[in-house]
């Protein structure tokens, strides 16, 4: 058991705009919305924030602008103890924003990368010191592929276990599939990866996360179990997925044990979707703890 487990982040950064609206303009039209809010995102950020929240000591590598929202974000790493050292601010291009549309339950989103898009392989090598001391990495793919593959390799050279949520879900080259530890798609991002050649040999690090259903992951003795999800009272399942993935990699450094880990992670993502907001969902220690009894 590691009382002080050490969680690496590396991914995107985003300031979300969330407007609520009545209706959408039509072309050329402007309309006035209900309510404007901004939310700290990003799949990196949520899950080191998920991991911070229940106790690890979190490393974020990511990219900024040199901007108003790139310094509320650094404020935010801090103020969730979270180590912003690899976080390199960027000049002339924007931090990642999301501008989301909400209107009834439909969400329509539109990305901006900014410095996401920056966060190169010299930033990795240049974080090396920082990645070395963590016990765990914790990899999506909003940032460039590049970038996911030096990652990779390098933790493989040192032997530092990684996770990778394959999330917005892209082509991924085999060398990076074989490499990783665990593989945590949803089931659409499976399906994707189920059509690759090589799917049969990866089959054992894929934890599949299933919404509502639950878990499916196959055991060291190859068999397939299924952890059923929590029936919770549900607000918003965004970052339901990021949730579940910092709690993994927390759990996992912390206690080494697969299925213990996923067990946790399924009752953390269960309790996020009970709130609103991707950070704003995401539960203690205790309150997990709590949960599970
Ligand atoms: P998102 O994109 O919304 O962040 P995702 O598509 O990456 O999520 P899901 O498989 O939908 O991932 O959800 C991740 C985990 O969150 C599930 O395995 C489960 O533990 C929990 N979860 C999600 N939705 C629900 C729900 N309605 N009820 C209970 N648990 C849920």
């Amino acid at each position: 058991m590691n009382s002080h487990p050490r969680v690496c982040v590396i991914g995107s950064i985003n300031m979300d705009l969330v407007t609520t609206t009545k209706k959408l303009p039509k072309k050329g039209e402007t309309i006035l919305g209900e309510r404007f809010e901004t939310y700290p995102g990003g799949k990196g950020a949520n899950q080191a924030v998920t991991s911070a929240r229940l106790g690890a000591d979190v490393s974020m590598i990511g990219a900024i602008g040199n901007d108003t929202f790139g310094k509320t974000l650094l404020q935010h790493f801090k103020s969730e103890c979270i180590s912003e050292k690899g976080i390199k601010i960027i000049p002339d291009i924007s931090t990642g924003v999301a501008a989301i549309t909400v209107l009834d339950n439909d969400n329509r989103i539109i990305v901006s990368p900014g410095a996401n898009s920056k966060l190169t392989p010299k930033l990795i090598d240049e974080a090396q010191d920082i990645i070395l001391a963590n016990d765990i990495i914790l990899l999506q793919l909003e940032i460039p592929i590049e970038t996911v593959q030096y990652t990779v390799d390098f933790a493989y050279k040192h032997k530092i276990p990684v996770i990778l949520n394959p999330a917005p879900f892209q082509i991924i080259p085999e060398d990076i599939l074989k490499k990783v530890t665990y593989l945590t798609p949803n089931e659409i991002e499976f399906l994707s990866i189920s059509e690759m050649s090589l799917a049969e040999s990866i089959k054992e690090k894929m934890i599949i996360t299933k919404g509502e259903h639950g878990v499916k992951f196959i055991s060291k003795s190859g068999e397939a179990i299924s952890i059923p999800g929590y029936k919770v009272n549900v607000k918003d399942t965004t970052g339901a997925g990021d949730t579940f993935n910092g709690a993994l990699a927390t759990e996992l450094a912390r206690t080494g044990e697969l299925e213990q880990a996923i067990v946790f992670a399924n009752a953390a993502a269960a309790l996020s979707v009970e709130k609103f907001g991707a950070q704003g969902g995401i539960p203690d220690r205790k309150e997990i703890i709590a949960f599970i009894r």
